[in-house]
């Protein structure tokens, strides 16, 4: 096929694909489906090789928050029942951190709700990170702590952060619809903070929301230009009690798709297959590994994931290998310009996604929901039991 032809050049090049390209491949048919994974493997494969790397999400601070993302969990007015809790302390969060590391993972998220730290938190956040590199000073830690002010990113960098996480999520057109308590602006800014103070930026998507392709490709287009070193693509868990509740709106394939078409406009950086895999991808998991070089291992912030041994198994029934702390994640040009700090800057936090009960229709009857494959997590980090990871 031209199109997929077309894009692979493009991609191996880092030249950015057109608008109408990137649409392209949202529009293909089923029947053509495997034809793009295979292409955009082919870029994934230039850039990355066939390694996975695994990234580790740690909660340090559950639910509560002031701000109405409609995708989250933790939102004001969610009816979810997550779990709430206060900020861990650094040795609990070191603890949570170390579990995923003996998982496998080569980066540990950090993750609190809130619309940003106070410097309180930040000095919280960076005892933290000073107390798991202490355990460990390999492995990679990036920050997710919502919107930044001044110096707050220079300290977390200070204290040893290599990464800052902030999703865009959705197109700037359509973001006021998610979100009335800040604005994409508030995003980008937060983002070219963390750019600034020399960490590692990771901003991505959520996908699902029950957008337009047109504000997929938006919004995909606008991370390129932003040039995060890590795009997390998340599929939106649709969690009862919250207002997204009845947005079940991807299947396997489409979900393939966005991944394959985040691939083909950002070639070069790490694409993360983050929160919803599972729920959304289902048994069609080990295709995504072509197109994605980096997943969460274990469970998301509020929901639980599939089993860390599964994850593993998958990778390498699939024939990718983990990437090890011995490699660098990044293509050499793009680490070169990140100027050695971690070197695989990625990162890249599920999204914490709930919100309210939309009445009427039961959300069961809605088709295409998979309620049966959301659970709520209830282990690891705030609560005794042991972690999955
Ligand atoms: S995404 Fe972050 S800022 Fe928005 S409601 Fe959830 S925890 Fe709060």
């Amino acid at each position: 096929m031209d199109l997929l032809n077309t894009l692979v050049e493009k991609g191996l090049r880092r030249e950015l694909p057109t608008r109408e390209e990137a649409l392209a491949v949202l529009a293909t048919p089923d029947d053509d489906l495997l034809d793009v994974v295979a292409a955009a493997g082919k870029v994934r494969r230039q850039w990355f090789g066939r390694r996975v790397k695994l990234n580790y999400l740690v909660n340090l601070k559950s639910g509560l928050c002031p701000e109405d993302c409609s995708y989250c969990s933790q939102r004001l007015g969610s009816k979810a029942e997550i779990l709430k809790y206060t900020w861990l302390k650094p040795d609990e969060a070191s603890q949570a951190a170390a579990a995923g590391v003996a998982g496998g993972a080569k980066r540990v998220c950090l993750v609190a709700s809130g619309r940003g730290p106070t410097d309180r938190d930040v000095d919280r956040v960076s005892k933290t990170i000073e107390a798991i590199k202490e355990q460990n000073e390999d492995v990679e830690v990036c920050a997710c702590l919502g919107l930044l002010s001044g110096g707050q990113a220079e300290r977390l960098r200070a204290a040893g952060a290599d990464a800052y996480n902030h999703n865009l999520n959705t197109s700037e057109g359509t973001y006021g619809d998610i979100t009335t308590t800040h604005t994409y602006a508030d995003r980008v800014d937060t983002v070219h903070q963390a750019q600034a103070a020399g960490l590692s930026a990771c901003s991505g998507l959520i996908a699902g929301m029950g957008e337009s392709d047109d504000d997929l490709v938006d919004v995909v287009f606008s991370l390129r230009e932003l040039d995060p070193d890590s795009v997390p693509v998340n599929f939106l868990i649709p969690f009862e009690g919250t207002p997204l509740a009845k947005e079940w709106n991807l299947t396997p394939q489409r979900a393939l798709r966005i991944l394959a078409m985040v691939r083909f406009v950002c070639p070069d950086v790490e694409v993360r297959l983050a929160g919803g895999r599972e729920v959304h991808l289902r048994s069609m998991q080990p295709l995504a590994l072509h197109l994605a070089n980096s997943i969460f291992l274990g469970d998301y912030l509020t929901s639980e994931g599939q089993a860390g041994q599964t994850d593993l198994d998958m990778i390498a029934d699939a024939g990718f290998e983990v990437e090890g702390t011995d490699t660098t994640t990044l293509p050499e040009h793009r680490a070169e310009a990140l100027g050695g700090g971690c070197g695989s800057h990625s990162g890249g936090c599920a999204p914490c996604g709930d919100s309210e009960p939309a009445a009427e229709v039961p959300t069961a009857d809605v088709p295409g929901a998979r309620t049966d494959l959301v659970a709520v997590r209830r282990r690891g980090a705030g609560t005794d039991l042991a972690p999955n990871a």
